[in-house]
């Protein structure tokens, strides 16, 4: 922050799809990819005289989620009209929660480089999405396949308090709602969206300031510059005498700035009340129960598990483990039996996670199945192939598709042990350099590595450097 004097208060709301096939209240399919208003019918189209009827697997995905998060279900909550008007909401309100939601309070653990820290939920309650509107040069469009997806929407307590928190913090909210299977989080596709609310005060103060509202922000960068830039422009008020206005702004990611949104587009009075077309949602315990029992293992079990029973770093745990299919990947390496976890992670770390940035595609298009990778690794255990030379296989295979022990043999890339071999080249090598040999058994040692290079270079590189340093230094000795 600009100024060391002030401290920054942020809370977020986040939005997430829930995985469901269907939406929320109809049988029309949820998921991506159809064209513009094939995946609707008169419920979600917000047709008079019909009824919404509530999908169980979504409630059973929101539980999950509370689970992960700490938060306390409310075995009785109630859906609410949320009213507003918008040409994307045809029935001119969105069904949410409101006064009841589906769980209370929780929090989410952040690790913040050194000391975990707690921050708390207020809420996780569930609702529908609405549709989307598209604006084209001389006209607007809207599309109503999003219209009735589910949604959870978490809603944190001003406990962060910078923009680097901040991203901490929705990187492992959405971790656990990968892990969980409670959503993909897939920001680009507006799966995982949030709304920034910011404030700030003096040092040591515990009052709350004025917040402002960052609406519908859909990137992890966006959020950090965006309170960055927030933050700034309160300081720059509060330091020239002036007041901060509660108001809700948008982020332009072009200017890389807040501006307020009209006042009209945000008027908030949505005048909540009961949904009267919905049961209340009443949550028996044994539902409550099977939930909780199949709980999948969650990123912080993950990272405590690689810390202890594999003998990782914190740091090589939470890098591992933020993406589940990664962690997933890395652990099948260990399934096909690679017997050091250290030569795992650092493949995975390295040599995968590359491959999968670089190619912008998912983890089981980029890189070979974790078999054939773990074919190669093993290879480098045994001495067959060199490290260097199983990294360039690498980038073959998960280009070519093709094995491990096949793309080794296309490429010539096996490493020669056999001693007879490495022997022959070492000798051709001492009888081309006589003088350097001589000056070497007069006493300067340095020249070994002189020597190395040579008959590496005489094997075209594929002398195993153990057995080569080994010889080499036996028969230049002169034995
Ligand atoms: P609203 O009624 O404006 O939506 P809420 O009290 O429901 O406000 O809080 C919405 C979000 O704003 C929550 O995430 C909360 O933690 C956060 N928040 C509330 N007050 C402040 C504040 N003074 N500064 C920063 N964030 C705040
Ligand atoms: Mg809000
Ligand atoms: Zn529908």
């Amino acid at each position: 922050m600009a100024n060391e004097a002030y401290e920054a208060v942020i809370g977020l709301e986040v939005h997430t799809h829930l995985l469901t096939r269907s939406k929320l209240f109809c049988g029309c399919a949820a998921g991506f990819g159809a064209g513009p208003n094939e995946n609707v019918c008169p419920v979600c189209m917000g047709m008079p005289g019909v009824l919404p009827v509530l999908n169980r697997y979504a409630v059973e995905l929101a539980l999950r989620m509370a689970f992960a998060a700490h938060s306390e279900v409310q075995p009785y909550s109630v859906f609410a009209r949320k009213s507003y008007f918008y040409p994307d909401l045809p029935k001119g309100y969105q069904i949410s929660q409101y006064e009841l939601p589906l769980c209370k309070g929780g929090y989410i653990e952040i690790g913040n480089g050194g000391q975990p820290r707690r921050i708390r939920l207020v809420r996780i309650h569930m609702e529908e999405d609405a549709g989307k509107n598209i604006h084209e040069a001389d006209s607007s469009l809207v599309d109503f396949n999003r219209s009735g997806v589910p949604l959870v929407e978490i809603v944190s307590e001003p406990d962060l308090r910078s923009a680097d928190e901040a991203g901490a913090y929705l990187r492992e909210l959405r971790a656990i709602l990968r892990y969980v299977g409670a959503s993909e989080g897939r920001m680009e596709e507006g799966d995982f969206r949030c709304d920034v609310n910011v404030s700030i005060r003096r040092k040591g103060s515990a009052e709350l300031g004025t917040k402002t509202e960052i609406k519908n922000l859909n990137s992890f960068r966006f959020v950090e510059k965006a309170i960055a830039y927030e933050v700034s422009r309160q300081v720059a008020i509060l330091e020239s005498g002036g007041r901060i206005v509660q108001e809700t702004h948008l982020w332009d990611p072009v200017r890389e700035q807040t501006r307020p949104m009209r006042s009209k587009e945000f008027a908030n009075d949505y005048r909540y009340f009961p949904e009267p077309d919905l049961p209340p949602l009443r949550l028996d315990a044994e539902m409550i129960e099977q939930v909780k029992v199949s709980m999948p293992e969650l990123p912080a079990q993950r990272r405590e598990r690689y810390q202890h029973e594999l003998g990782l770093s914190a740091y090589e745990g939470a890098v591992l483990t933020e993406d589940k299919e990664v962690a997933d990947y890395f652990e099948s390496l260990l399934l096909v039996g690679l017997n050091n976890p250290k030569t795992a992670a650092n493949w995975t770390m390295s040599e995968v996670l590359r491959a999968l940035n670089e190619s912008g595609k998912t983890l089981g298009q980029a890189v070979p199945p974790a078999s054939e990778t773990g074919a190669l690794l093993k290879m480098v255990e045994e001495t067959t192939l060199s490290l260097n030379a199983a990294k360039t296989a690498f980038a073959m295979m998960c280009k070519s598709g093709r094995g491990a022990s096949a793309t080794v043999d296309e490429m010539g890339l096996v490493q020669v042990s056999d001693e007879a071999v490495i022997a022959a080249a070492c000798d051709q090598v001492i009888t081309a350099e006589r003088e350097k040999v001589a000056e070497y058994r007069a006493g300067r040692e340095k020249l070994f590595g002189f020597f190395v290079g040579r008959v590496m270079k005489a094997m075209g590189g594929k002398g195993n450097p153990k057995i080569v340093n080994d010889l080499l230094r036996r028969r230049l000795a002169g034995n």
